[in-house]
């Protein structure tokens, strides 16, 4: 198969392999990728491990002369890996796109240099994102799903909306933002996305969206139209059970049996960076924006500072009514006071002197245990955290037929990206507004996330 024109791979080789590597599928894995929140304007200060080394995004103001785009780069000896300028950036009236480039000075130093130059809308790091969960020891093999049931009030009670024939849709698509899903696996395949506009394997982009073959979704991490890549893809494929693990006699079952799932797989074996997870989003919007009935896109992962870049892609996806549910985080502290990307795009950002609103799509997930407490991980935020949802001892599927038990911000997510194509599957004309406000209207208060979220309250889906 023939690889898109349109992008080139970006070289990113293995940053953070270590930290990847190190993080142990026996305990918690603890989201260490986030900055404090700079309301007196002053740069918060990320950990240069926690971006692409000696590379930074760059957009040029309109009207900026290639000569002087050229001058810029030369200045600090910068070669340009990568033009970034998405169908969704064109349609969108961009018209700069983004440099991906690299240069020999450290980030910082660049990035200065950079923003000190008059033709320069913005300059950032390529930061690096890694998911927020990991495996617990040993595996359920009880099936005891506690996320879905109506057995306590910490449930989602998904099984009440089933008993009521709500079992989700196939109409309804959702994006899973994330490693790649295992379209292969007994409890996914026929709720995986096939795209519709696409002839396979013919090496044709047939559906003009500038990804040639791209059956199932796309592999930003790859570059390539093979979303899943194997074993280590169980993040991805853990979160696609929660949310559309399909119902039949052997292992798990998701909030919705019927629905689809596109599969955006941008974290690879090192975590993802920020250029990928620009395009993902923009491939979401195109693809919403082509007619595909997209309801929102399952994020579960976070890391680095605020991207001026990343957040333009989330509002274009805003614009386009897809709703972007996001992981509040795996440090424990208060996203209201420590920012957390992407999480914290759902309220005001302050960046370089300037205010940066809120986007209305974002829903923001805290992890709650089935006893209800909080997750002593999760991170929360009264004004910057929507609500709560089961991430601890979350059973779901795992590559390869199998299956295993993961906690983190991360499972707590698909529950709700689930709920969401749940609520559409039988409300088929609601908006991304409606159903973000059927989600939040519908939690149930508990005392354990009063102060913690928007809402002060858990998942709960019996209603829909
Ligand atoms: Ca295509
Ligand atoms: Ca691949």
């Amino acid at each position: 198969m023939k690889k898109s024109k349109l992008i080139i791979a970006t070289g990113f080789i293995a940053a953070s392999m270590l930290f990847f590597a190190s993080c142990s599928k026996d305990k918690i894995e603890v989201n260490t990728l986030s900055q404090p929140l700079n309301n007196n304007l002053t740069e918060a200060s990320v950990a240069p491990s926690n971006m692409v080394a000696n590379q930074a995004l760059v957009k040029f103001k309109t009207g900026t002369s290639v000569g002087a785009r050229n001058e810029a780069f030369a200045k600090i000896s910068a070669k340009m890996e990568e033009f970034i300028f998405t169908k969704t950036m064109e349609a969108s009236g961009e018209t700069q796109g983004l440099y991906l480039i690299s240069f020999p000075a450290a980030v910082p130093q660049a990035l200065v240099a950079l923003q000190n130059m008059p033709f320069i809308e913005f300059a950032e790091p390529n930061y690096i994102y890694q998911h927020t969960a990991t495996s617990v020891d040993p595996f359920f093999t009880n099936g005891s799903l506690w996320g879905m049931t109506n057995t306590s009030i910490y449930g989602t009670g998904a099984n009440v909306a089933w008993t009521n024939n709500h079992t989700g849709s196939s109409e309804v698509v959702v994006a899973v933002i994330d490693e790649g899903i295992d379209n292969q696996h007994q409890d996914l395949s026929s709720n995986c996305w096939n795209n519709p506009g696409e002839t396979p394997n013919d090496g044709i982009d047939n559906d003009n969206n500038g990804y040639n073959d791209d059956m199932y979704g796309w592999d930003f991490d790859g570059n390539n139209n093979t979303t899943f890549d194997g074993a280590n893809d169980d993040h991805g494929t853990h979160v696609a059970g929660t949310i559309g693990g399909i119902s039949n006699t052997v292992g798990i079952v998701g909030i919705n049996w019927n629905v689809k799932m596109v599969s955006c797989k941008f974290l690879g074996s090192s975590g993802g960076t920020t250029a990928n997870a620009i395009k993902a989003v923009d491939y979401v919007t195109a693809l919403k924006t082509k007619g595909i009935n997209i309801v929102a896109s399952n994020n579960s992962w976070g890391g680095g500072g605020f991207s001026l870049a990343l957040y333009s892609a989330i509002s274009r996806a805003n614009n386009a009514g897809v709703l972007f549910i996001a992981a509040a985080g795996n440090s424990g502290t208060n996203n209201d006071n420590t920012a957390s990307f992407p999480a914290n795009y759902s309220i005001t950002n302050k960046y370089q002197g300037k205010t940066y609103a809120g986007l209305s799509n974002m829903i923001v997930v805290a992890a709650i245990a089935s006893n209800g407490t909080l997750a002593s991980f999760s991170q929360y935020g009264a004004k910057s955290v929507h609500l709560g949802a089961p991430g601890v001892n979350i059973f779901s599927s795992l590559p390869y037929n199998s299956y295993g038990s993961y906690n983190g911000t991360s499972m707590a997510t698909p529950h709700v990206t689930g709920a969401a194509a749940l609520y559409k599957a039988n409300n088929s004309s609601a908006s991304a507004a409606t159903i973000k406000a059927a989600i939040l209207n519908s939690v149930t208060k508990i005392s354990s996330l009063t102060g913690k979220c928007t809402t002060g309250g858990c998942l709960s889906v019996r209603s829909f």
